[in-house]
């Protein structure tokens, strides 16, 4: 999967090799935060005693979940692709502000809080035997033949797990993430 992600991302042959590796490390680290939104979303679309102007503010990340997408599609240059993490931190604020209304917490600056620690994207962790966070899925699959592979994200060139991305500094130097929370 993740040798995927790099050839895909390393399609584009007019960049030199250092801007080819900053984008393989912006495009992934991007896309697991872009996961990240997409289940906490889901979660909140599943409740369904969500008040009507949480339900509005939940609407209006969805659509701007598409949007980041698309732009993310066609983005270029490692810095295009980080300029849209503000974009996608004022979504995980405004998904905080809709849980507040349910008495669930989803902190923007950790945005994988709360989620399946093998893969984000999983969806919502409930609490695994020896008290990892996972999903169902994750934690039915403990005991048996098969592999529950930690997301992994490039990151100076190298593939880490998904969690180890900084968010206070993103792959390039602006950072809307400002030194709080460490994931
Ligand atoms: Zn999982």
């Amino acid at each position: 999967m993740f040798g995927g992600m790099v050839s895909v991302a390393w399609g584009n042959r007019r960049l030199t090799r250092p801007n080819r590796l900053a984008m393989v490390d912006a495009r992934t680290q991007l896309q697991v935060l872009l996961d990240a939104l997409r289940a906490r979303t889901a979660v909140l679309t599943r409740r369904d005693d969500l008040p009507s102007a949480a339900r509005r503010e939940v609407d209006a990340v969805v659509m701007e979940h598409v949007f980041i997408d698309a732009t993310l599609a066609r983005a270029a240059t490692a810095d295009e692709v980080d300029g849209l993490r503000p974009q996608l931190h004022a979504c995980l604020v405004t998904l905080e502000h809709a849980a507040e209304s349910v008495g669930l917490n989803l902190p923007a600056t950790q945005p994988f809080a709360g989620l399946c620690s093998i893969d984000p994207q999983h969806g919502a962790a409930t609490s695994s035997p020896d008290g990892d966070g996972l999903c169902r899925a994750c934690i039915a699959a403990i005991g048996t033949d098969v592999e529950l592979p930690v997301r992994m994200v490039a990151k100076d060139g190298r593939a880490v797990p998904f969690d180890e991305i900084d968010l206070s500094s993103p792959s390039h130097d602006h950072s809307p993430f400002d030194g709080e929370g460490d994931r």
